[in-house]
């Protein structure tokens, strides 16, 4: 049986395809070039993580959100520290418009002292004043009083009232003196002031009470004091530590803002602005403004926001004010209600700067000393602070872009994995098209290739067995039924071996008529029983045509044909691969219709 010619160009054609190489079809089909050199690292290098990014695409998305998550985390550090910084300059700049206030205000109240000192001391210097020795009827009646414990000087409604003490009281005070040939002028003094003060008081700065105290002891007090106080504000006044310096230095000293005198009375603290009125070097009287130290605590507690914690402070760190509900008066040192790491800031060292900010920690110290006194305007920023602060200002427009960008993450995916999925239908589509025949849906000749290489690389001594088929006189077919009705025969042939063999045994159709059959695991002797199954079935069973395929001329619905089939097997004859595999099988077909057709031709060891 064998000794069958390779004569058939056709189908010599077919297998060895020009003699190009699977490889080689594989590049010419794809456009892609066979490698020759190789080609540069950079190139091989930036080609291999485009492939790995494309290959990926969820992973990259996934990725360039992390990678945009981080830079706007960087962004969300960097604007941290540029909105502390904006909110430490606002900061500041709200000390800066307190401590203006509170310039303006010491300014205010030091001016209109100043005038009243003025007015005072021209009045005293004034020859004809002094020349003036008659007395009106209300000073007539001081001079003839001037013995009783507390006495009035009768002035206009609208002036200040004038009071006095007798001499007796007076002369148990220390400090205080009343030089009677200067009484009457002292009186005309304290007649001026008591014009002066009225008006000066209401255009003072959150003024008490404005006072002109004499040491011959007269007090001057808008609005008006009682007796008791009239002796206590002489009595004060003679212990005073300003009239005493005003004595001492009486040039230099002119107007001075003494908060100390608040801290003597801490149930009720005033600050006092304080001036002498002076004449040839002697005091003739001392000016007083009087503050409640309410006032500058409530307007740091109105002007400061909740978080921050102003505190106006003399050069030994006591609190004169604090945006606090009450003045700590128990706290003679200011740095004590702060965190222990400013214990040791040193006072002076800000007094010498004037205005600036001090950190420790993440906590802040901003600063500002006040033009018009000895005192400083501090601002403790806790770190807490500032960090909520800075929360509350970037927050929202962070929370914004990380919201949107979850949102563009979440909808990019989406459409990344809709284009995944439908590209992946396509490929596998494109996939079974490009491995399927397409009038049979048999496997076509690369498919073949594919599934023998796969069976033959797991096990090199694995039994693979080929069935060559080929549809005798099949010429016959077309002639007598048509095109249409041969194209059905073909596909009738398909289901009836596909029928035959076993599930797991692969049909394919090489071109034309001629199909082969792959067993795997399949010895030679059982597949050469396998063909022989095969060519029965064929023969038994005629293709019964449709109605649209049924030709006029046609002999018959029914196309009874046979088949001849060769047989090779992998290890029986030595065939390592499809090619030669093929090449065998296709001899014995060949042998099978010399030899008359409609049979079975198999290896020589198979036969008997
Ligand atoms: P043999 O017994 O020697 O094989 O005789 P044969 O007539 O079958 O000869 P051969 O195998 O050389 O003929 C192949 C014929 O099959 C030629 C062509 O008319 C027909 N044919 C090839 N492909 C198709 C096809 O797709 N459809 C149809 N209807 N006919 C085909
Ligand atoms: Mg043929
Ligand atoms: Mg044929």
């Amino acid at each position: 049986m064998m000794g069958a010619t390779m004569g058939d160009t056709s189908l010599a054609r077919n297998r060895s395809y020009g003699g190009l190489s699977d490889l080689e079809l594989d590049h010419r089909r794809t456009g892609m070039r066979v490698p020759s050199a190789a080609p540069t690292p950079a190139k091989t290098s930036a080609k291999a993580v485009w492939d790995r990014v494309s290959s990926r695409p969820r992973h990259t998305v996934i990725l360039c959100f992390a990678l945009v998550f981080v830079v706007t985390l960087i962004l969300a550090v960097h604007q941290y520290f540029l909105v502390r910084a904006r909110e430490l300059d606002n900061r500041s700049h709200r000390l800066e418009i307190q401590a203006r206030v509170l310039d303006v205000a010491v300014r205010n109240n030091r001016q209109h002292l100043q005038l009243l000192r003025e007015s005072g001391e021209r009045f005293l210097a004034d020859r004809t004043a002094q020349l003036d020795r008659t007395a009106d009827g209300s000073l007539q009646a001081v001079l003839r009083a001037q013995d009783e414990r507390v006495w009035n000087l009768q002035v206009g409604d609208t002036d200040a009232p004038i009071r006095g003490i007798g001499t007796h009281q007076l002369a148990v005070m220390p400090g205080l003196h009343r030089d009677e040939p200067r009484f009457l002028e002292d009186l005309r003094l304290a007649q001026l002031m008591s014009r002066l003060l009225a008006v000066q008081f209401e255009m003072g700065t959150g003024l008490e009470r404005a006072v002109y105290v004499s040491p011959a002891g007269i007090v001057v007090a808008y609005p008006a004091v009682d007796d008791d106080e009239v002796v206590r504000i002489l009595q004060t006044l003679g212990s005073s530590r300003l009239l005493q310096l005003a004595s001492q230095n009486p040039l230099a000293y002119k107007v001075t803002f003494d908060p100390i005198h608040g801290r003597e009375n801490p149930a009720e603290p005033r600050l006092l602005f304080g001036t002498p009125v002076m004449s040839n070097g002697v005091v003739r009287g001392y000016l007083f403004f009087i503050i409640p130290q309410r006032i500058v605590q409530d307007y740091l507690r109105t002007d400061t926001t909740p978080d921050e914690t102003h505190a106006l402070v003399d050069r030994s760190w006591k609190p004169i004010a604090t945006s606090g509900t009450t003045l700590a008066a128990a706290h003679e040192n200011w740095l004590e209600t702060l965190p222990p790491r400013w214990n040791t800031l040193s006072a002076s060292t800000l007094f010498q700067t004037g205005t600036g900010m001090l950190s420790a920690g993440q906590d802040f110290l901003l600063f500002r000393k006040l033009d018009t006194a000895d005192l400083l305007l501090v601002d403790h920023v806790p770190a807490a602070s500032v960090f909520r602060a800075v929360v509350r200002l970037s927050s929202a427009l962070f929370a914004g872009v990380w919201l949107l960008m979850a949102f563009l993450l979440w909808s990019t995916l989406f459409v990344v994995d809709r284009l995944l999925s439908t590209q992946m239908t396509l490929n596998q589509r494109l996939r079974e098209l490009s491995l399927a025949d397409p009038l049979t849906g048999l496997a076509n000749r690369r498919r073949l290739n594919e599934e023998f290489g796969a069976l033959s690389r797991r096990d090199v001594e694995r039994h693979i067995a080929l069935l060559m088929v080929d549809i005798d006189h099949f010429k016959r077919v077309n002639d007598n039924w048509g095109h249409a009705a041969g194209d059905e025969a073909l596909k009738h042939l398909a289901d009836v071996v596909k029928l035959t063999v076993r599930p797991g045994d692969l049909m394919a159709r090489l071109g034309g008529e001629e199909f082969c059959v792959l067993l795997p695991d399949t010895p030679a002797d059982d597949a050469a029983r396998i063909a022989e199954r095969v060519r029965e079935a064929v023969a038994g069973n005629a293709c019964v045509l449709q109605e649209a395929t049924l030709l006029r001329s046609a002999p018959g619905r029914e196309i009874r044909f046979t088949i001849s089939i060769g047989v090779a097997e992998r290890i029986a004859d030595d065939c390592r691969d499809l090619e030669r595999l093929i090449a065998v099988a296709d001899q014995r077909l060949y042998a099978a219709k010399a030899s008359g057709r409609n049979r079975v031709v198999a290896c020589e060891s198979t036969q008997s």
